[in-house]
C-alpha cells in the first residue's frame, strides 16, 4: 500500500506544485476565503468526494465515504487563510495582491488537504471506513475552527489530524510532538483606577500609573515563585497607558497583554490567580480595578495513540532519521486544539526548510516553503489514514 499511495503522489506532485501556487498567488484574508473555498470545492468534486460549502463562513467540508463496515469517521484538518503582509519574495507565483500573503503556509496545507484527498480516493478497493476533509476558514484570527466546529464540522468524526509547515526542520523531514504542541493563549485587560492630584502632592491622590507597575513587577515575581515552574507561564503586558499630563497624578490606567500556558490545569487556574494578585495590590494601595480575562484557545495537547500510528507511518515511509521527536513545545496558539475538545486527534510539524539557505520565520515578508514538502505531507498523510483503518 505505500508504494501504490507513493506512485500515485509522484505521478500528482506537478499537479499539486500547480495548486499550491495558484493558491499561493491569489490569497484572502482570513473571514474572506470566498475563492479559495469555490477552488477547493471544485477540486474535490473533482474526485468525487462529497462537498459542503459555506461551513463555517466560509470553510468548505469533503466527504469520502469509505466502501467496508468501518464506523469510525477519520478527519483531516487544513487552513485556508493569507495574512496581511505584503510579499517580498519576488517569486513568480508571489501574491498578485499588495498586501496579502501566504506566509503561514496555509497554501501547503489546503493543498497537502486536497492531495490526500486526491489519494485516498484513488486507492485501489477503497477505504474500509469515512473520511472527511475540513478546510477552515479564519485560523490566523483563531476564529476559524469554532466556526466550522459550530456548523457540525465535528459531528461523528472519531480522530483527527491536523499539520502545520515549520521552516526550522528541513524538507523531506517531520516533527511530532508527544504532549502539548501549542500553548493555550488568553487575553488580559486591567483598568486600574485611582485618584487624581498634584504631581506635587502624592499624599492626596491614589497614583494609578504606580500601583499598575506594582501589580506589573508582582504578577511577574509571584510567577517565578508561587508557580510550578514544569508547567509554563507567560504573561506579557503589550499595551499600557495612561495620564493627561507631567505634573498631574493620574487616575486611570489600562494595561492589556497576553497569558500563554501549556498545562491544563493551570490555564483553568489562571484567571482566579491573577486576579487574586491584582486585587491584593490596588487594595494595599486604596486602587480600584476591573479586569476582562477572556480564555482564547486551549493548548493543543496530542493524542499519543495516534502519534504512534503517525510516528510508524512517517518512519515506514522515510526512514528514522527524517522524523524527529520534538522535544519541546511552542508558547505560539493553534486553534486545532478546539477540534480536540470533539475528538482525540494529533498536528504534526512538517518541515519546508531548505538545507542551502537561510529560512524566514513563518510570517515573514520573504517566508518561502521547499516545494518537496509537498509529497512528504500527501505520502504520511495517505499512509498514516491507511493504517488507521488498519488498527481496531
Ligand atoms: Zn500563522
Ligand atoms: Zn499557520
Amino acid at each position: 500500500m505505500l508504494t501504490q499511495i507513493k506512485d500515485l503522489a509522484e505521478k500528482l506532485a506537478p499537479r499539486l506544485i500547480e495548486i499550491r501556487r495558484h493558491i499561493h498567488a491569489h490569497p484572502e484574508l482570513s473571514g474572506q476565503e470566498y475563492q479559495t473555498a469555490a477552488y477547493v470545492a471544485g477540486v474535490l468534486s473533482s474526485c468525487g468526494l462529497h462537498v459542503e460549502e459555506a461551513v463555517g463562513k466560509t470553510g468548505v467540508v469533503g466527504e469520502l465515504t469509505g466502501k467496508g463496515q468501518d464506523s469510525r469517521r477519520l478527519a483531516i484538518r487544513t487552513d485556508m487563510d493569507a495574512l496581511p503582509i505584503n510579499e517580498q519574495t519576488n517569486l513568480e507565483f508571489a501574491s498578485r495582491k499588495p498586501g496579502v500573503m501566504h506566509a503561514c503556509g496555509h497554501d501547503v496545507h489546503t493543498t497537502l488537504g486536497l492531495g490526500t484527498a486526491m489519494i485516498l480516493s484513488q486507492l485501489e478497493g477503497g477505504l474500509p471506513g469515512n473520511m472527511r476533509f475540513i478546510f477552515q476558514p479564519a485560523e490566523e484570527i483563531a476564529q476559524g475552527a469554532s466556526w466550522m466546529v459550530q456548523d457540525g464540522a465535528m459531528r461523528d468524526v472519531s480522530h483527527i489530524f491536523g499539520v502545520h509547515v515549520f521552516p526550522s526542520i528541513p524538507a523531506r523531514s517531520l516533527g511530532i510532538r508527544y504532549g502539548a504542541l501549542t500553548a493555550a493563549a488568553d487575553d488580559l485587560e486591567i483598568f486600574i483606577t485611582g485618584e487624581s492630584g498634584h504631581g506635587a502632592r502624592p499624599h492626596q491622590a491614589i497614583d494609578a500609573i504606580w500601583i499598575a507597575s506594582q501589580v506589573i513587577t508582582t504578577l511577574q515575581q509571584a510567577l517565578s515563585r508561587t508557580q510550578n515552574p514544569l508547567h509554563p507561564i507567560v504573561l506579557t503586558i503589550g499595551q499600557i497607558s495612561g495620564g493627561r499630563a507631567p505634573n498631574i497624578i493620574a487616575d486611570q490606567v489600562r494595561m492589556a497583554g497576553t497569558v500563554r500556558s501549556l498545562h491544563p490545569k493551570t490555564h483553568a487556574d489562571l484567571p482566579a490567580w491573577i486576579e487574586n494578585i491584582v486585587a491584593q495590590v490596588c487594595q494595599t494601595y486604596g486602587a480600584k480595578y476591573t479586569m476582562n480575562y477572556r480564555h482564547g484557545v486551549p493548548s493543543v495537547q496530542n493524542d499519543p495513540t495516534l502519534n504512534q500510528l503517525l510516528e510508524a507511518a512517517a518512519k515506514e515511509a522515510w526512514g528514522g532519521d527524517r522524523v524527529q521527536i520534538l522535544e519541546e513545545s511552542s508558547l505560539g496558539a493553534e486553534d486545532f486544539s478546539l477540534y480536540l475538545q470533539h475528538a482525540p486527534g494529533t498536528m504534526f510539524r512538517l518541515g519546508v526548510g531548505d538545507r542551502d539557505r537561510p529560512y524566514y520565520p513563518l510570517h515573514h515578508p520573504l517566508f518561502e516553503v521547499d516545494e518537496a514538502a509537498i509529497v512528504t505531507g500527501v505520502v504520511t498523510l495517505a499512509y498514516a489514514s491507511w493504517l488507521y483503518w488498519q488498527g481496531q
